[in-house]
């Protein structure tokens, strides 16, 4: 790349960044805004719920952290279908990052290659696929992700603090384009976006997690031996919880929901009522 391209592609991804600064700092909170234009009982509200009465132009943010296996994906999907809003799966931009290095045989050890080969692949979704597919260099990488190769190294990976703000950049940049959002991982509510409107902390027993995991791959023909899904779960909560840099933790001013005894319906419901209950407010 010659010196004159890349000042440029510096010079917009500091601009990109900037924008996504200012904005934070002199919109009004997305809670302000709710208050005002809902002022009825959430127990009133048709099924489309309050959102729907804000412009689209009103930014409302809702994240969901949480451990492996807890079905945060599933079930941050569907909230954002029910309430109308886009979804943000992070975990799938760690994942397509460890599988970007792995099949490009970085070594994961050396960090500045790691950070510089994520860097180049240009991450990001395509938004016209629900839910949004992720795309490097351009190409749909989404059917690699999930593979058990990338699911082994993904956490150590994701705890380089350059890959990180990477990431976190990209994410708050995405949370620009799309105001209207509910986005889930470790750190969406502790660090990428502080002043969300709804914060959840979705937690289950290791026992439960690793039985779900199980029973999702039995039904997509795969083997599942029950001791090591929760080997893996165990050591995958140990080091998104230890590292330094976006530690897995649930915000304090978020709403912890223990979803080992519930159903998935019963998850979406209950964080749609708390959605609408402090929309409401
Ligand atoms: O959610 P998922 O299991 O796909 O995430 C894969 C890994 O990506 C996690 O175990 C974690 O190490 C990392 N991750 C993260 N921060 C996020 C999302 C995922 O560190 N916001």
């Amino acid at each position: 790349m010659n010196a004159t391209r890349q000042q440029t592609e510096q010079e917009l991804v500091f601009e990109m960044i900037e924008v996504v600064e200012v904005s934070h700092a002199e919109s009004c909170s997305a809670m302000d805004i709710e208050r005002v234009v809902c002022d009825k009982d959430p127990a009133t509200l048709g099924d489309s719920g309050c959102l729907a009465m804000l412009s689209p132009s009103h930014r409302i943010v809702i994240t969901i952290d949480g451990p492996a296996g807890t079905g945060k994906s599933s079930v941050a999907r569907a909230l954002a279908r029910q309430l109308g809003l886009d979804f943000l799966d992070t975990g799938a931009m760690y994942r397509a990052a460890a599988a970007i290095c792995i099949d490009n045989k970085i070594d994961l050890a050396d960090k500045a290659a790691v950070v510089a080969r994520t860097a180049a692949a240009d991450l990001h979704f395509d938004w016209t696929r629900d839910p949004p597919t992720i795309l490097a260099h351009g190409q749909p990488i989404d059917h690699r992700i999930r593979h058990k190769d990338v699911t082994e190294v993904v956490s150590p990976l994701a705890s380089i603090k350059e890959l990180r703000e990477h990431m976190v950049r990209k994410q708050r940049i995405i949370g620009q384009q799309h105001p209207r959002l509910v986005t889930e991982g470790r750190d969406q509510g502790s660090v990428v976006f502080p002043d969300a409107a709804v914060k959840f902390y979705l937690d289950a027993s290791p026992d439960v997690r690793a039985r779900r995991r199980a029973e999702q791959m039995v039904a997509m023909g795969s083997a599942a031996d029950l001791g090591t899904i929760t080997a893996e779960i165990l050591e995958r909560d140990r080091s998104d919880s230890s590292r330094t840099d976006g530690p897995l933790m649930c915000p304090s001013d978020a709403i912890c929901v223990d979803t080992s005894d519930l159903n998935f319906q019963q998850v979406v419901d209950a964080l749609h009522r708390h959605v609408l209950a402090v929309v409401g407010r």
